[in-house]
């Protein structure tokens, strides 16, 4: 019998092996090795989670609960995982290989998606409609839509579940989550702090197991309100078609190929900063990844020169070494895929101006899935290397002359999930972000998130948007209700 930690799923309150009794193995990226089971679930777990999450709905405690003993519970589940952080972001670095201190940092940070949706759950006002018609009381009210499905990638787990379990619990539904099959522990942790908190059994759930398999049994259950889907664009595709066969609503986060656009008047060493953390952070294992650098013709070779020393000299290693800087990819198919990109960037004649290939020094520990931080210059928007996205360490620099120049590269891609703007020209940052197709564009600073602003996508970047007071109007559905004060029931054969 094996000796590893097995991890059950969730369901109604309870750690249950699946109904299949399997297990499949999760791996430690730095180390190659299989460090715990994951319960292998099935469509039958599907079925039984989506079903106490139904009758968590519907019946029991949480339908009575006020708005504001709601709220307290998933404040009550922050403080408990700010008490955890180090835990649960410890369990991040063993499933997924990213570096200790941005996990550290992430798992200090969400609990601030409780607090704030904690807070709001007794603010969402219905209002009182000064209708248009003699003795009808006519108010609205923002109810919630039911059980729903969060499913979740693999490169920030809890992160980017915490986007949609606070506010979706906030509203007043029930979950079922189905985390990545390669990062799934974290999310099995957290709910111990679920129940810690003193959440009625059902109301959250999680099962494990594979997309294609559990994931769109959950997608297709007829009890499902709403999908919450973070991932690639191929199997968000997916994901949409059959939610909407069954009339359900989407919001879906998906994939970016994002310009980072650094202009003439920009602060250089700052850029030069942007561009690295835009990058190679996360190991470019981000969806909002600055994978395509637009620099402005008369900086570029002073520009990109400053860039390849900076990224030179990035640490990679122990993601658990707080001073590592680039750490393993995080599943061997992945590890293929960037391969395979620095491969056709090569065929297509980009010029390699550093790494471009795998690297495996000994602080490359024993799986040697490390990719060296790479850059590609001379590139054109039409490359696959410009339009496809790599998910992992990997720049496409290209170059262009003018404001009108860089909007029209930055647009011309079927992604716009986020975008870059280097310069100190207030009316320039003005006119660039108001002219990028994007969801997100940051000036002069990168890769900056809250619970508090509205982040998605355009275009095939997805639909929909998380955090912030739109996000929790996304797990909310408004009722119409009229009230006659009449003495009499008029013509019934007209419409009032
Ligand atoms: P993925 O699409 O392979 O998997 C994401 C999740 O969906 C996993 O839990 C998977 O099991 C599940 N899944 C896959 N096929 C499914 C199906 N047919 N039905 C139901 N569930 C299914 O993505 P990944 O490789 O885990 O993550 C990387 C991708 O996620 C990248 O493209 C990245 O850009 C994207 N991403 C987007 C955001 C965002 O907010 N826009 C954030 C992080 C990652």
């Amino acid at each position: 019998m094996s000796a590893l930690p097995k991890f059950n799923a969730y369901i109604n309150g309870k750690f249950e092996a699946s109904t299949s009794g399997q297990y499949f193995e999760t791996f430690n990226p730095y180390t190659a090795k299989i460090w715990a089971e994951v319960a292998h679930c099935t469509a039958d777990d599907a079925n039984h989670a989506v079903q106490a999450a139904w009758t968590a709905f519907t019946t029991g405690e949480w339908p009575k609960l006020t708005a504001t003993a709601r709220g307290a519970l998933v404040h009550k589940l922050g403080d408990l995982i700010r008490d955890s952080a180090r835990e649960l972001a410890e369990i991040e670095v063993r499933d997924n290989g990213k570096l200790i201190n941005e996990m550290l940092g992430q798992c200090n940070y969400i609990p601030n998606w409780y607090w704030y949706y904690g807070g709001l759950a007794d603010k969402i006002e219905g209002s009182v409609i000064p209708i248009d018609k003699a003795e009808v009381f006519n108010y609205t009210r923002h109810e919630p839509l039911g059980v729903v499905a969060c499913i979740t990638p693999w490169n920030s787990p809890l992160l980017l579940l915490s986007f949609k379990l606070a506010a979706a619990l906030a509203a007043g539904n029930t979950v079922v989550i189905k985390p990545s099959e390669f990062t799934s522990v974290s999310t099995l942790k957290l709910m111990e702090l679920v129940e810690k908190a003193g959440f009625p059994p059902g109301v959250v759930n999680v099962i494990t197991g594979f997309g294609a398999e559990v994931g769109s049994a959950l997608v297709e259950h007829p009890r499902v309100a709403k999908v919450c889907f973070t991932g690639g664009t191929e199997s968000g595709a997916l994901v949409y078609q059959a939610a909407a066969k069954g009339l359900k609503g989407c919001t879906l986060e998906l994939g970016g190929k994002s310009p980072n656009i650094v202009f003439d008047d920009a602060a250089l060493d700052d850029a030069v900063k942007g561009a690295i953390s835009g990058i190679f952070a996360a190991t470019g294992q981000t969806c909002i990844a600055g994978s395509r650098l637009l620099v402005q013709d008369s900086i570029y070779d002073e520009f990109v020169g400053k860039l390849v020393n900076f990224a030179k000299s990035a640490r990679m290693g122990d993601p658990m070494d707080p001073g590592t800087q680039v750490g393993p990819v995080t599943t061997p198919p992945q590890y293929e895929k960037i391969l395979k990109y620095i491969a056709v960037a090569k065929a297509e004649g980009a010029q390699c101006l550093l790494g471009g290939g795998p690297a495996n020094t000994p602080e490359c520990g024993d799986s040697k899935w490390f990719v060296q931080p790479t850059i590609f210059g001379g590139v054109t928007n039409q490359m696959r290397i410009a339009q496809e996205e790599v998910f992992g360490p990997v720049l496409s620099i290209i170059r262009f002359k003018t404001d009108d120049e860089a909007i029209d590269i930055a647009n011309d891609i079927a992604f716009g999930l986020a975008a870059g703007v280097w310069t100190q020209s207030i009316k320039r940052a003005i006119k660039v972000s108001n002219a990028i197709r994007a969801g997100t564009i940051w000036v002069n600073t990168y890769r900056a998130v809250s619970y508090m602003s509205p982040f998605g996508g355009y275009k095939k970047s997805g639909l929909g948007r998380e955090n912030g007071i739109e996000g929790m109007r996304e797990f909310l559905q408004t009722k119409s209700v009229w009230i006659s004060t009449a003495a009499d029931v008029p013509n019934p054969f007209v419409m009032r």
